[in-house]
Parts: C-alpha cells; structure tokens; sequence
C-alpha cells in the first residue's frame, strides 16, 4: 500500500478554559488567553482546506511542536530556548503525532445550532453571531440510544454464524463416522478361507486411440503455448500490487487525515495499484482419447487388439485385466486380477484356497495341497 499525501490542513484545539475553538497552530486561546497544555489535544476542523501557504505547509512538515518542560508553553520543533520563559528546550516533551483522526472533511460544515441561544451557525464559526457564545464542534458522537441499536444489530450476525458452521461441522463429523465404520467392517473382521475351484476364466485387453485435436483454452498471453494461435483477448486484472506501474491503474481510499502534532494535519490516501494483462482465448493442437478398441477371450492366450491408427492418431493408455471364477460350497466368487503370469495359474477345475474378506471379495488364493 501507498500512502499518499494529498496535503496539509488545519486542526483546531478546544481551551479546557473558556471552550473556545482554537485554530491549531495558534498556541495560546484567542479567547482567554490560556496556553494549550499538553493534554489538549488536536481535533479537525469542521471543513478542512488544504492549505496553500509553503510557509505553512513547511511548518507542518517540519515534526511536532514541543512543550517546555518549565513553563508547559508550546514551541516549533527545533527551537532552541522557550518563546515564553527562555528556558532550554533539550527536555522539552514532544506532542504527540500520527494519529489517524477521521476521514478528511472536504465538503462544506454542516450549520452548527447555538446551545444558548439556538441560532443556526455557518460550521466554521467559532462564537455564536447572534449571542456570542463558544459554539461546540460539528460531528458529535452518536446520541447513546442510536450506539445501543447499532450493539444490538452487530450482536446478532455472529450468532447466525456459528449455527452455519455448526450444521457443516455436525456433517463433517458423521462423514468421519461413516468411513471409519467402513474401514474397522473390512479390515477388524476377519477373512474367512474357503476352499473353491476355478470354474471359468476370461480376459480383457484395451487399447486408447489418441488424436490430435483442436482444443480451445482460455490464458493470460505470456503463459500461451509458443505454437498455439491466439485469438481475442480483453483486458483483466491480473493482480493488485502495492508499487505503481505504468500499465496499472491506481485505486486509493477514502482520504483520512493524520495529525502532525504542530496544529495540522495531513491529509493521506491509502493507494494500490491494480495490473491488467492481456487475457486470450487460444487454439492449440492437443493429442485427446477419441476411441477404445477392446479384445477379450476365455482362454489363457490373452492378445492386444491391433487397431488401425488414421492420420494425426497415436496409441494411448494401455488395460488389462483378468477374471477368473471359483465354485465354492456355498456361492461363486469372482477374482480380478491385472497380472497375466498369475491369471496362467488358474487352470479350469484346478482347487484353490481362498481368503474371502466379510464383504465378500476374494482377497487372495493358495493352491489347495
Ligand atoms: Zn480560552
Ligand atoms: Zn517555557
Ligand atoms: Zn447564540
């Protein structure tokens, strides 16, 4: 994130005193005279201008004023000995600064109604026109009835989501259940052995035709194939980044202003910068499994088809896979296997043990003695 800095405004102080406003650079009340202590602090100005002055501008820049430590008077960051008493200000305490006070106040203050005499004000105004009384500054909090509302409307949105994740975690829970019952059914029970014979066999054997193929892809263009051709593209953001670049475009914040700690403020914009990049549709030759030519046989002779390949076809993934069925005193049993060498073992009639799992699979067989 950048921050930007759109320029200095003016800040006011409130005299704990007499409760004039203030303008903030300005040390001591214009209304009764009383130094700003250290505890007063800054707050903005109901409308705030950007100030043009470079003077100013300088003495808003130039780091927080300082309050001698004898006399407690305000002073510019680095004056050497106090404007009022002369004092050293080595051991002057610095105000404080960096604060973020609220979002910049751009638009004209709103009228600010007198609390003696209730006459509308300009909200620049510091003293009523009509009765002359200190006016209070614009933007105060929220009466107590309206903050209680808004607690209780806040109160109720996380509650709506806890029972969300409650519903989700009570299904994720009996999902968990479900597989380790499954897996405690095949593996804790035990096989049982049978003795069986080999009724029948058979075996498949597959092979896929590949081709090459048009196929239409979606990509940023600098991750396109080389050999690819590449069709319409439209500007999409790619990422946001913190550094500006030339092809990005700048998205910033609400402006908010910050207090300098000399009776101004300045006014700051938080910035990213958003990077578009050409994003393509594309056409790019890709090998794609269009067929699978099949061979099966009951016999221990088991062969690969010969497909015949046309222009742009390739052989693709190979399968293969053999059956074998046992009779048993009780049902048959049905044992699948991919290895060809072990498929030869099981001759017609020949007798096998056979480890059969509670789900009734045949896990393995043993020639019978
Ligand atoms: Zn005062
Ligand atoms: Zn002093
Ligand atoms: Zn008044």
């Amino acid at each position: 994130m950048v921050k930007k800095t759109l320029g200095y405004v003016e800040l006011e102080w409130t005299c704990p005193q007499c409760g004039t406003r203030n303008p903030g650079p300005q040390k001591a009340c214009s209304s009764c005279g009383a130094a700003q202590p250290k505890k007063v602090e800054f707050h903005q100005a109901a409308e705030e201008e950007l100030i043009t002055d470079q003077a100013e501008i300088a003495q808003a820049k130039a780091g927080p004023d300082v309050h001698c430590a004898f006399c407690g008077a305000r002073n510019p960051a680095g004056t050497v000995k106090c404007t009022q008493c002369g004092a050293d200000l080595s051991a002057a305490t610095a105000r404080e600064s960096g604060g973020v006070m609220g979002a910049h106040r751009e638009g004209p203050a709103e009228q600010i109604a007198c609390p003696q005499c209730g006459t509308l004000n300009e909200g620049t105004a510091v003293r009523c026109a009509r009765c002359n009384a200190s006016l209070p500054r614009a933007g105060a909090p929220p009466r107590p009835s309206a903050r209680r509302g808004l607690e209780a409307q806040s109160k109720e949105k996380p509650a709506r989501k806890i029972g969300l994740f409650g519903i989700v975690g009570i299904g994720v829970i009996a999902l968990i259940a479900i597989v380790a019952c499954v897996l405690i059914i095949t593996t804790l029970l035990p096989s049982k052995e049978i003795q069986g014979q080999v009724m029948s066999v058979s075996w498949t054997r597959s092979i896929e035709i590949e081709e090459l193929r048009d196929v239409t892809r979606e990509d940023w263009r600098d991750e396109i194939p080389a050999d690819a051709s590449v069709g319409t593209c439209t500007d999409k953001l790619h990422h946001t980044q913190d550094q500006p670049a030339a092809n990005a475009r700048e998205v910033c914040g609400t402006p908010y202003t910050v207090d300098k700690g000399t009776g101004h403020g300045e006014v700051v914009q938080d910035c990213q910068y958003e990077v578009y990049a050409d994003w393509c549709k594309y056409t790019a030759r890709e090998w794609k499994q269009v067929d699978t030519v099949t061979l099966s046989g009951q016999d221990y002779s088991p062969r690969w088809p010969a497909p015949a390949f046309g222009a742009q076809q390739r052989e693709g993934d190979q399968r293969q896979s053999y059956k074998v069925v046992f009779e048993t005193e009780e049902k048959n049993y049905t044992y699948e296997t991919s290895d060809p060498d072990e498929y030869s073992q099981y001759q017609v009639g020949s007798r096998w043990i056979l480890k059969v799992t509670a789900l009734g699979g045949v896990r393995s067989a043993e020639p019978a003695r």
